[in-house]
C-alpha cells in the first residue's frame, strides 16, 4: 500500500522522498504488543524482538521512560505551539479534523531508516476496540530516540502542523521550517543564523533552509523572541522527563508569529497555486513541484511585509 510520508534524520542532508515512497512499509497495527495513551496520542511499541524499546522504567509504573517520554513530548508540542501559540491544530483543521488520534509507532532505525517519519494523509489502521473508520494522524520514531535529548518527536509534530493547513511540500518550506520548529521546546531560541539564500539556491534546500533562510527572517521580525510566559499552561510547565527535566525548556522562541502568520498565509497560497499551476489533484508530484516555489516565497514576504506595517504593540 502506497502511503505518502516522509523521513528525517536528525542532522542529516537531502532526503530521497522518491525512494522513501518506494520502500514504504505498511505498519500493521496488530504489530504491536503495547499501547500507551496520553489524551488522543497513543503510543504502540513493543518490549520484545527487533522493535524493543528501552526497558527503563524509573517511576514503577509499567510503561517504559522512553514510551512516557515521546508522548509527553508530543503533548508539549501541541500544547506549545496549539494552544499556547495560536498555530493551527491538526485535529481541528479542514485537512484532518476527522482524525480522532494521532498514533505514534515505534519501530527500530533499521527499519524506519529515519530519526522520525511524519504521513501527510490521515491513516485507517483498524485496530480492534476502533470504531469502524476510526482515522488517524500519524508519525514514527526510531527506538533510538530519547526524547530528553532529541527533539525528533516535536519536530514531527511541527510537520504534522504543516501537513495539516497546506499541501505545499517543498522541502525548504518543510524542513527549514521543522527545523526551526526544535527550539521551541529545546534550549535557546533561535539556532545558527547564516548569510541569508536566494533563489534558485534557497529551493534546493532542506534542513539547512532554517540557517540561510527562516532563521534570519525569524531574527529580524522578532528581536526579542519570549514566548508570553502567562499563555503557558501550568501543566506545561511543570511536565517534566523521566530524568526530571523540564519538557519546556526555556521560555525563549524567536520568530514564532511570523511562522503561524506565514503557515496561515500557505493555507491561501496554496488554492491560488492549485488554481493557476492547473492542478487537478494534490498529487505528491504536485505537492512537491517547484512550481510551487514562487507562491511560497511570495507568501513569505507578503507576512512578512504586512508584519512590518504593523505597530509591535499589535504584534503579539
Ligand atoms: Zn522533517
Amino acid at each position: 500500500m502506497h502511503q505518502k510520508k516522509h523521513g528525517d534524520r536528525s542532522k542529516a542532508g537531502v532526503l530521497t522522498v522518491l525512494l522513501l515512497a518506494v520502500m514504504a512499509c505498511h505498519v500493521h497495527a496488530a504489530r504491536f504488543a503495547h499501547e500507551y495513551r496520553l489524551g488522543r496520542i497513543r503510543i504502540f511499541y513493543d518490549t520484545t524482538g527487533t522493535n524493543a524499546v528501552d526497558a527503563a522504567d524509573a517511576n514503577r509504573n509499567g510503561v517504559p521512560d522512553q514510551v512516557e517520554d515521546i508522548a509527553k513530548q508530543t503533548w508539549a508540542a501541541h500544547s506549545l505551539f496549539v494552544e499556547t501559540l495560536g498555530f493551527p491544530d491538526p485535529f481541528q483543521t479542514e485537512r484532518f479534523r476527522s482524525a480522532s488520534f494521532l498514533d505514534i509507532h515505534l519501530l527500530h532505525k533499521s527499519i524506519l531508516r529515519f530519526n522520525g517519519v511524519a504521513y501527510d494523509e490521515l491513516q485507517r489502521y483498524k485496530r480492534p476496540g476502533d470504531s469502524p473508520g476510526t482515522l488517524s494522524l500519524c508519525f514514527n520514531v526510531a527506538t533510538s530516540v530519547k526524547a530528553p535529548a532529541n527533539l525528533t518527536p516535536a519536530h514531527e509534530f511541527f510537520h504534522l502542523i504543516q501537513y495539516s493547513i497546506s499541501y505545499f511540500k517543498n522541502a525548504w518550506y518543510t524542513e527549514g521550517t521543522a527545523r526551526w520548529s526544535e527550539k521551541a521546546l529545546g534550549t535557546g531560541g533561535l539556532g545558527k543564523t547564516g548569510p541569508k539564500a536566494e533563489p534558485p539556491a534557497l529551493f534546493k534546500m532542506s534542513y539547512d533552509a532554517s540557517e540561510k533562510f527562516w532563521n534570519p527572517l525569524a531574527a529580524a521580525d522578532d528581536p526579542v523572541g519570549t514566548i508570553p510566559e502567562h499563555l503557558v499552561s501550568a501543566g506545561l510547565k511543570q511536565l517534566t522527563y523521566s530524568t526530571g527535566a523540564n519538557v519546556l525548556q526555556d521560555f525563549k522562541l524567536t520568530g514564532w508569529q511570523l511562522m503561524r502568520d506565514v503557515l496561515l498565509e500557505l493555507n491561501k497560497a496554496d488554492k491560488v497555486a492549485f488554481r493557476e499551476l492547473g492542478y487537478d489533484r494534490w498529487s505528491e508530484q504536485n505537492q512537491n513541484s517547484e512550481k510551487n516555489n514562487p507562491y511560497i516565497l511570495r507568501a513569505v514576504m507578503d507576512v512578512c511585509a504586512a508584519r512590518r506595517k504593523q505597530p509591535p504593540s499589535a504584534r503579539d
